[in-house]
């Protein structure tokens, strides 16, 4: 039996590690996927626990300087605090950085200070040369290199061995043989004078580079830590709207417990301006409730008995008292808090290129590096003798392995989608992955349903029609009872119909749902249906015998008729209303060119009322779940794009055969999980809002992948000495290490910049 788990991975350093571990342990026998992403330092993997343990994964991957550490939000323990542990670990990693970057980036900037000094004044004669003995600074620089690379450094020399060892290579391996070549050659100059005199080797050391470049890419390393964090932010906002305890009546009195010890049919106190602290159905009281922080919506609820309430919502001036009905990781908070963590976390097509492409480059950047060095000797040595070619040979060396790693290469996309992800969170936009999050903005119709959808999916009963000889009193009953099992929406209607009317309901067996049709079941021994004229015609109802009713009732709303033993008994009509803003919502859509449909499982006439109230005027009626189906395949065989926007309950086919399925979540928990992308207010306004999250994420992206590649492609020439013989240009490894951190941080700023964009 295949297990999948998730694991915290430390040792990362970019991208080049995710490629090895991700070669490593899809080789081990046992496991049968794996997949590692950089930005959240994670690996997520599915494998039989009866063939490798990860015991076994360690015994592979630690040798190399990574160990996989079981994730806690595997442990299904409460998310809030186990999402919270993970950032505290990443900031103990993020002081570790500090600690690093305050001891060598000081001395960089010293040492960087006396290399323009001592430049100068080779240029111009005016200036001093730097007052000390050429020996003193000589010592004082192996000194420093040597603490730097040793301990700072310590991660770049083991890679060495790694590499020696295992033949693995990361990104430190690069910048390991890069900064111990520079120290290791000047050491020989300077303390084997007869080995540096065999060779004809000048005076020259560059201990200075080994120095410089271990201080930029700490401070690169730190500041890409840092800000990696904050594109993580809105996973703590949501951490941070969870309350630290509740009050729970205990007989008759209020006491205050921590959340852990709330339990399911605990009754919750709640007090003006508090949070609310897990899910569950307000009993007593009423107030308005703050919602935005979960589902976006500015307006604060009503709230009234029978309604549910959620973890994270801020009371406002009521009070109130709640029975809770999901705690600890089954709130809607927790769920949300575990879908946006998995969602940052998971890899965008895209991505799959970019890590195959970082995979090939660090073994092809050590072999440039070689054969640069090599050209140099070979082509150098003739024109400006061995000395000088050895020197500007190993300065080259040096500088493309520094300039190559691939690290910006790895955070261009995973730091844009975290962003990208956070921010649809925050405007109560859920994005189930990255993959849905870069379709998004390529989608070109949209198909809407209507109930729930662009309607408030509150229909209200407004008339009721008995033609048989029982009371209306027991047809209420029975059609309410049959109803109580569905979870349509019209369905709800009914049944608060009936109870505003103190009518009491029945039991009902073997009950059956119709998909966009209705519903049956068994009252007593008698069998029902209830649902439209569809419903009917398929149980060889004729309808001329309700005809009147219908001529009677021929207005724009829905007729959910109650029949049994072929026999009309009653029809209803129910009435839902358009949507606040749905009508601006449309246009928005048309406006940006894309097409609009309403697909809808009702009745022509209230399909096509709906439609003009809201400005769409392509309308498709009468659609079963399969015809809707159909419907959106037809769309996609004729080349469209299509995102199909439902209510989630009863349009999971459509859902998912749609490019994008985007669900109208209106406070039910189904519809979170079914879609790829869930609104959680249920505005349709989001829709526009979504694609266009979905379009600058993407152009982000872009942007990253852009910076990422610009660097490298220009760099590594130039670090080579290609354009040496034209125009004398070097580049010193120095501004190497510069360019290689200025290029992840630019990376990940690019991305933060995301975040002030509006939506
Ligand atoms: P839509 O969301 O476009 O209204 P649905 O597939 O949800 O489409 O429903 C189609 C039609 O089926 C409804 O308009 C209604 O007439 C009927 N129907 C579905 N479920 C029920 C039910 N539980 N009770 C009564 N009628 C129902
Ligand atoms: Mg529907």
């Amino acid at each position: 039996m295949e297990t999948q788990k998730t694991f915290d991975v430390t040792g990362m350093r970019c991208a080049s590690c995710v490629a090895v571990i991700t070669k490593k342990l899809s080789v081990m026998p046992g496991v049968t996927a794996c997949d590692v992403n950089i930005a959240t330092e994670r690996a997520v993997v599915e494998f039989d626990p009866s063939k490798v343990t990860v015991d076994v994964m360690n015994e592979t991957l630690s040798p190399l300087g990574y160990v996989l550490r079981e994730s806690l939000s595997d442990l299904k323990s409460d998310t809030v605090k186990v999402a919270d542990a993970t950032k505290d670990m990443k900031k103990e990693a993020l002081e570790k950085a500090r600690g690093n970057m305050l001891f060598s980036f000081p001395l960089s900037l010293l040492v960087f200070a006396l290399m323009m000094w001592e430049a100068v004044a080779r240029i111009f004669p005016s200036v001093p040369p730097v007052p000390l003995p050429m020996e003193t600074l000589t010592i004082f620089l192996f000194l420093v290199s040597t603490a730097v690379l040793f301990w700072i450094g310590s991660p770049f020399v083991r890679a060495i061995g790694t590499f020696v060892r295992h033949g693995v290579a990361t990104m430190n391996t690069l910048i390991g043989i890069g900064t111990t070549t520079a120290y290791v050659s000047s050491s020989i100059i300077v303390f084997f004078p007869e080995i540096r005199d065999f060779f004809f080797l000048s005076s020259d050391t560059y201990f200075d580079v080994t120095i410089v470049v271990i201080g930029f890419i700490v401070l690169g390393k730190y500041l890409e830590m840092k800000s990696k964090l904050k594109t993580g932010d809105a996973i703590e906002k949501l951490l941070h709207l969870q309350a630290k305890s509740a009050l729970i009546e205990k007989d008759g009195t209020a006491v205050e417990m921590s959340l852990e010890d709330v339990r399911p049919g605990d009754f919750v106190v709640v007090r003006p301006a508090e949070t609310i602290a897990v899910d569950g159905i307000l009993i007593r009281g009423t107030s308005s409730v703050d919602e935005s922080m979960i589902t976006g919506e500015s307006i604060p609820v009503l709230k009234q008995s029978g309604d549910i309430v959620r973890a994270g919502t801020l009371n406002t001036t009521g009070s109130f008292t709640f029975r809770a009905t999901k705690v600890g990781s089954e709130t809607l908070l927790s769920r949300i808090i575990q879908m946006v963590e998995a969602a940052e976390g998971s890899k965008a097509p895209v991505q799959a290129l970019v890590d195959r492409i970082s995979g090939v480059f660090v073994p092809s950047v050590l072999v440039i590096s070689v054969v640069t060095l090599a050209a140099w000797i070979f082509f150098g040595t003739p024109v400006l003798g061995f000395s000088q070619a050895l020197s500007l040979g190993i300065l080259s060396f040096v500088g493309v392995l520094v300039i190559a790693c691939p690290c910006a290469l790895g955070l261009a996309t995973p730091t844009a989608i975290m962003v990208g992800v956070g921010k649809g969170a925050e405007e109560g936009i859920l994005v189930k992955n990255a993959s849905a999050l870069e379709k998004l903005h390529t989608v070109d119709t949209i198909v809407l349903d209507k109930t729930g959808t662009l309607t408030m999916g509150k229909p209200e009963v407004s008339s009721f029609q008995n033609f048989s000889q029982k009371s209306d009193h027991d047809i209420l009953s029975l059609l309410a009872s049959l109803e109580s099992t569905s979870e349509h929406p019209i369905a709800s209607a009914i049944v608060e119909y009936a109870k505003r009317k103190s009518i009491p309901l029945r039991d009902v067996n073997t009950f059956e749902a119709i998909p966009g049709k209705g519903i049956k079941g068994m009252i007593g021994n008698e069998l029902y249906i209830a649902g439209n004229e569809a419903l009917l015609e398929s149980h060889g109802i004729d309808l001329q015998s309700i005809s009147n009713a219908r001529n009677a009732h021929y207005e724009v709303s829905t007729h959910v008729f109650l029949a049994s033993e072929g026999v009309v008994l009653a029809v209803l009509s129910v009435s839902d209303q358009l949507k606040p803003g749905a009508t601006e919502a449309v246009r928005t859509l048309t406006k940006q060119g894309l097409r609009v449909i309403l697909l809808s499982g009702d009745h022509e006439r209230v399909a096509r009322d709906i439609a003009e109230q809201s400005g769409i005027t392509e309308v498709i009626a009468h659609a079963l779940p399969e015809d809707k189906v159909r419907e959106v395949k037809q769309l996609q065989a004729a080349g469209r794009v299509v995102a199909f926007v439902g209510d989630g309950i009863n349009d999971a086919p459509a859902l998912a055969t749609a490019d994008i399925g985007i669900a109208m979540a209106n406070g039910t928990d189904a519809a979170i999980e079914s879609a790829d992308v869930a609104i959680l207010h249920g505005r349709l306004e989001k829709i526009a809002k979504a694609i266009h999250l979905s379009r600058f994420t993407v152009s982000g992206i872009r942007q990253n992948l852009f910076w990422a590649f610009i660097y490298n492609s220009i760099g590594i020439p130039i670090a080579a000495g290609l354009f040496y013989p034209v125009f004398g240009w070097t580049l010193s490894p120095v501004f190497a290490g510069l360019a290689m951190s200025l290029s992840s941080v630019s990376v990940v700023l690019n991305s933060l910049r995301l975040k002030t964009k509006k939506l």
